[in-house]
């Protein structure tokens, strides 16, 4: 099924997707950066509306999120592509590339959400969810009048107006901080200042709990997780303080020449952040 993509203007025949702040000018028979929205005919569709590439029943904790829910178990679906691209993804299978997929109408993902007892509702995941912005409007409309739940887990790179209308139906969301370095996002195809905004916006109307994934050599020391730390204690939370998970690293992508992170590390760095948040995780570390 083919869904014409939401927030974008045309321009002549070139469409200026307004989704995340890379504002993709998508021409005639092109597809914008994250591989999911292209253009035919001056419309801009959304390829990948419906198009499931994996789907699990994974606990709460495993999005990550401690606080919400837990011991419970949320149906995860996970489509494919990605507004950014970092070289170590620890998921590029579908982040950055494309893999086979089948297509589950919302009204299926919601019956087979159902189907299953106590499931707490619908995680979109594995790979960056704003990008599938319509599909999950749809689903998590469907599943709210069922009393289920909606997650996101994302990278946070979305402008405000998609955001604005995504919000009102979803009840909490992990979102990466991958490091608090303008450079070290710049290097990944990504903007701090964006997510940091995200996580402002967010973190006032849902329950919102944050990953940073340390990668030897990049996001490691010890000042940029104080600062990071200091940072995020100071942002307003619905829920009372964002907790953080401090993760660790394994070689993937293109960095296969890395060395996963040290656990020493990860439990160093959980320390620091503990100085200033109350809910600090270290992730991976088993
Ligand atoms: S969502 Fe995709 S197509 Fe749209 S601006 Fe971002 S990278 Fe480009």
């Amino acid at each position: 099924m083919r869904k014409e993509a939401l927030f974008y203007e045309k321009n002549g025949e070139t469409a200026r997707c307004g989704l995340c702040p890379r504002m993709c000018a998508i021409h005639e028979g092109q597809t914008g950066f994250c591989s999911t929205r292209s253009n035919s005919g001056g419309i801009l569709f959304a390829e990948n509306y419906g198009r499931i590439s994996s789907i699990a029943l994974d606990p709460i904790e495993k999005k990550p999120l401690k606080r919400f829910f837990p011991g419970s178990a949320i149906l995860s679906a996970g489509s494919y592509g990605c507004n950014m691209a970092c070289a170590f993804c620890q998921n590029f299978s579908i982040s950055q590339m494309k893999p086979r997929t089948d297509f589950l109408p919302p009204e299926k993902l919601l019956e087979a959400a159902l189907s299953i007892p106590e499931n707490l509702g619908v995680a979109f995941t594995y790979n960056e969810p704003f990008t599938s912005v319509e599909y999950i409007l749809d689903v998590a409309s469907l599943i709210r009048k069922h009393g289920l739940k909606t997650v996101l887990v994302t990278n946070g790179m979305i402008m405000e107006k998609p955001l604005s209308a995504l919000l009102p139906l979803v009840d909490a969301m992990n979102i990466d901080l991958k490091a608090f370095s303008c450079e070290f996002y710049q290097r990944h195809g990504g903007s701090l200042e964006t997510v940091k905004k995200t996580i402002e916006i967010c973190a006032k109307s849902v329950h919102v709990e944050i990953t940073t994934l340390i990668v030897p050599g990049e996001n490691d020391g010890e000042k940029e997780m104080d600062e990071l730390s200091a940072w995020l204690a100071s942002v307003p939370s619905a829920s009372g303080g964002i907790p953080l998970h401090i993760t660790r690293f394994f070689p993937h992508f293109k960095m296969q020449d890395k060395q996963p992170t040290p656990v020493k590390t990860i439990f160093s760095l959980v320390e620091r952040a503990r100085q200033r948040l109350r809910y600090v995780y270290a992730g991976n570390v088993n």
